[in-house]
């Protein structure tokens, strides 16, 4: 059996990102640029007032000035400023030339055409042309995941069908003969099939939301042919062990993959299954709901951010517990669920009630998982691995 550090470093050896494409922004929230993406000209273009008020030339010695004009944003400056001069100007507007220093109108008297300035501020208000960006400057390098910020910029630039790698394209097979969909009412002896609903939701969360669902009783030929449709990820639930009846890995085999590993020093989720066939990836996932919330957070997530050429995100806090709370160390590599709040200005987390893989009751408010082992520290303080923000 491995551990997780050796399943995470083959899952990293085996997936490459995926090919480039080209996204509308609107679509592109939560993927990696392939290429960078490069200022098309100067930002701001010109001199920009950041305040409404009065444009003056600097250096002025004088506190009284003519206004000879009106500058709204989006408005051409016309004839130069001359000195004892000033123009009404507002926000985002081009400053005229000659124009050194924006006067905000709170520091300013205006009584008909004039304009008193009482004392001059030491700020001179005006964005300076390409202090921002200048053309061919790269604004975003390749591999940048595009957040809100990052769109943002892009659409500045105009950079609209941005080159990005492509999310994968994800097949879910939920198998058991004892599910049925969550619609209906099971019969005696069968459950309703949570890890669908579940497994759509944490895909969604990555930003991947390209993916189908399908359901096989435990028969590992139609499994198979299951498995060969087309996708970039195979997410299997169940069948995942070594029972009769779980025919995941043998119907992977069947197709042509190569099954790099079928058991992980994990808990939950130690029958986990991981293979690969080309460019595709695929997951043989045990079937209880916990083991789906962790095996996903622990191993698939890596799978799909180094396909979406995305950083892998493995980052623990050092989290103290909730009162009373004694942790005992595991010689499994245990992830509790867990979940963190902020309490007098730090952090502190309470593990869940967690009695089998199976309770997905238990997984309510889950927003991290506790990492226990082995050599897990006896204090009151535990790694913590995020998976929301705590609020
Ligand atoms: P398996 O990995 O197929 O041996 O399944 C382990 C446990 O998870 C069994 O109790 C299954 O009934 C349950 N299980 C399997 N698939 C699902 C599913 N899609 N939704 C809820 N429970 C499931
Ligand atoms: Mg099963």
């Amino acid at each position: 059996m491995i551990s997780l550090q050796e399943a995470r470093r083959i899952i990293t050896d085996s997936l490459a990102p995926l090919p480039a494409v080209n996204l509308p922004l609107a679509e592109a929230l939560g993927s990696a640029l392939a290429a960078p993406v490069l200022a098309d000209a100067w930002y701001p273009s010109g001199d920009r007032a950041t305040m409404d008020g009065y444009v003056i030339r600097s250096g002025q010695e004088t506190g009284e000035f003519t206004v000879v004009g009106e500058l709204q944003a989006g408005s051409i400056p016309g004839q130069p400023l001359a000195e004892g001069q000033a123009i009404r100007i507002f926000t985002g507007a081009l400053v005229p030339e000659g124009g050194g220093m924006v006067i905000p109108q709170e520091m300013a008297e205006r009584s008909g055409d004039t304009v008193k300035i009482p004392i001059f501020p030491e700020l001179r208000f005006i964005r300076a042309k390409g202090s921002e960006a200048q053309p061919g400057a790269i604004i975003l390098p390749s591999g940048s995941r595009l957040g809100p910020a990052e769109l943002a910029m892009l659409a500045q630039v105009g950079a609209v069908h941005p080159s990005v790698v492509r999310r994968p394209v994800v097949r879910h097979i939920a198998t058991g003969g004892e599910i049925v969909p969550p619609d209906q009412t099971p019969p005696e002896g069968k459950i309703r099939d949570t890890n669908t609903t579940l497994l759509h939701a944490l895909l969604g969360q990555q930003g991947v939301s390209s993916v189908s669902s399908s359901h096989c009783a435990d028969d590992p030929a139609a499994l198979a042919d299951l498995c060969a449709g087309p996708c970039d990820l195979l997410l299997i639930s169940g069948g995942a062990s070594v029972g009769d009846y779980d025919f995941g890995a043998e119907a992977l085999r069947r197709c042509g993959f190569t099954i790099h590993f079928n058991k992980v020093n994990l808990r939950p989720g130690k029958p986990l299954t991981f293979a690969t066939k080309g460019s595709q990836a695929a997951f043989v996932i045990p079937g209880n709901p916990v083991s789906h919330f962790v095996c996903f957070h622990v191993t698939i997530r890596l799978a799909l951010e180094l396909m979406s050429g995305i950083a892998p995100s493995w980052s623990f806090l050092d989290v103290e517990l909730s009162d009373g709370t004694i942790l005992k160390t595991d010689p499994r590599e245990t992830f509790w669920p867990a979940r963190v709040e902020p309490a007098d200005g730090a952090l502190t987390v309470s593990p869940l009630r967690w009695s089998t893989s199976g309770d997905t009751f238990s997984l309510a408010g889950t927003n991290a998982l506790l990492q226990v082992n082995e050599s897990s520290p006896s204090g009151n303080r535990v790694k913590t691995l995020l998976l929301a923000a705590p609020f």
